[in-house]
């Protein structure tokens, strides 16, 4: 994939997750009331709606560039915990994609993501945060290719899932970081916010590359003159 298309892969996931973020903003708010302040979904859908705005206006083919607008954008416009969070750790993280995005180096953006916003945030695994969707997603996505070999896409798939187990296992711990925290135990039974917004952009980044992937498998099978079905059912897209 040359700078041009994956410029443009940048610019439709940032699309894709600013409709998702809105299309879950009321869930997100109503999780951030159970726990927080209520502004989780508001607080997600400025910095998207901004995030989107930059990178449609950015003339530029390069990957990299086009992320770090995306963290200056929720560094910026969101208040509140995790715009510097999110925000942050993106731009810190965007320097990785220099060369491209490859299988090599969104490794090293996640791991360079997650690294940052521990750092920042100070919140380890069990603290109810974001960091228990990214921690199990970041580990498999790097196992997963690294390890088992598998395709980027594939690699995804895998971290989507244990991004998922992570946000359930936000529900019965008790938070130690950022507002949750003021309730102490009465914080037990409730989903976090922060890991859930992360769980839906994941899940959003999966569904783009699949359909991406989707359209180059067949255009690859149809030069070689294979059934394109065969190859497109490989991949499934939840929605
Ligand atoms: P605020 O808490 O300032 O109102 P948001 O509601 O937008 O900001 O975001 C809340 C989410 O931020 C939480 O659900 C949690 O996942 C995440 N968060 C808060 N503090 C931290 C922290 N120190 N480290 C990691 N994540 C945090
Ligand atoms: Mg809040």
């Amino acid at each position: 994939m040359d700078e041009a298309t994956q410029a443009e892969a940048v610019r439709e996931a940032v699309r894709a997750c600013t409709e998702r973020i809105e299309e879950e903003r009321s869930y997100l708010t109503d999780l951030d009331s159970a726990i927080g302040d209520a502004d989780h979904g508001a607080n997600m859908t400025r910095g998207f709606s901004a995030a989107a705005d930059r990178v449609e206006g950015l003339e530029s083919d390069d990957p990299a560039e086009l992320v770090k607008a995306v963290g200056m954008a929720l560094l910026s416009e969101v208040g509140g915990a995790s715009g510097p969070l999110y925000g942050g750790s993106i731009v810190a993280a965007s320097g990785e994609l220099e060369d491209g995005i490859t299988a090599e180096t969104s490794v090293a953006f996640a791991e360079a993501y997650l690294e940052k916003l521990k750092e920042r945030g100070k919140a380890s695994i069990g603290d109810k945060t974001m960091v228990d969707a990214l921690v199990p997603a970041v580990h498999t996505y790097k196992k997963s290719i690294e390890v088992d070999g598998l395709a980027p896409v594939e690699a995804l798939g895998k971290a989507v899932d244990a991004a998922e187990r992570g946000v359930a296992f936000t529900v019965p711990i008790r938070a130690s970081r950022g507002r949750a925290s003021y309730l102490g135990w009465r914080s037990v039974g409730h989903q976090d916010p922060g890991a859930t917004s992360t769980l839906l952009l994941l899940e959003t980044l999966l569904s783009v590359a699949s359909e991406r992937l989707d359209g180059e498998v067949e255009v690859d099978a149809e030069a070689e003159g294979k059934p394109a079905e065969s190859d497109t059912e490989a991949v499934e897209v939840e929605d």
